[in-house]
């Protein structure tokens, strides 16, 4: 198998004071363009879906590849995000839960907490953004029964296939949580592959570097190094490590 393609997990774009979005999910659009064409400066190859899946089931990739995705389905993914990678004619995954299709933003939340209807996930899926599956609700999924686990996974599937016509190959576990049972659901439900953050298990559970509103240009072209999810991972067990790599590295200001 080549070299592994880094996968980037965002969420929404839009310039959303920090208070407003205290995790961090929300990347400026400005940001994201410089990050985008900082990638295709650098050389990388940015993956289709199926181009992906053809990497785990062994064809050779480009050494420098990669694969964006977006989780939650929010608005901006259709409004700012897909038009920007057509613009340099891009493809993308965005991972939506159909239960969860219109919903927000809640009473404390920015306008940009709103998630894509029905037509809005139809329209993104027209625009060239590759639709998965996050889950039915967003429910964290390890200590789900059976029938939880098939709402999550094959129901929400045959709903995401009747919005495009086409039904879903990867899924992506809210929160990134998975567990054995979770990932068997997932594999028996005929997804080719499923996503979580930075705690991989095999090719149902593929390690995402997540990119968010805190990444300065350094700290992403350190998330795009191989070795990121491992050493992320090795000092999430040491918080002051982490935070001395912080002060290394930076973060960016936030309103
Ligand atoms: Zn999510």
């Amino acid at each position: 198998m080549s070299a592994a393609p880094v996968v980037l997990m965002y969420h929404g774009l839009g310039t959303v004071p920090a208070h407003q979005d205290p995790d961090n999910l929300f990347v400026p659009v400005d940001t994201f363009a410089r990050q985008v064409d900082r990638l295709l400066q650098r050389g990388y190859h940015v993956l289709g879906e199926r181009e992906f899946i053809a990497w785990l089931d062994g064809a050779p990739t480009p050494s420098r590849s990669a694969l964006l995705t977006f989780d939650d389905g929010l608005v901006s993914v259709l409004e700012d995000a897909a038009p920007l990678l057509a613009e340099r004619g891009l493809p993308s995954i965005a991972y939506v839960s159909p239960g969860l299709a219109g919903a927000g933003p809640g009473p404390d939340d920015p306008p940009e907490r709103r998630l894509l209807d029905d037509s809005g996930m139809a329209a993104l899926a027209d625009a060239g953004v590759t639709l998965g599956c996050h889950s039915w609700v967003h429910d964290s999924m390890p200590g789900m029964t059976r029938s939880e686990l098939a709402r999550a996974t094959q129901d929400a599937g045959e709903a995401i296939g009747a919005i495009t016509g086409q039904a879903p190959r990867t899924f992506a576990y809210p929160f990134g949580h998975h567990d054995a049972a979770a990932r068997a659901a997932v594999s028996e439900s005929g997804y080719d592959c499923g996503f979580a953050t930075y705690d991989g298990d095999g090719r149902f559970a593929l390690p995402r570097v997540d990119i968010n509103a805190t990444d300065t240009p350094r700290t992403f072209d350190l998330k795009l190094r191989r070795v990121y999810p491992t050493v992320r991972r090795a000092l999430s067990r040491l918080p002051a490590a982490r935070r001395t790599l912080h002060r290394l590295v930076g973060e960016a200001d936030r309103r």
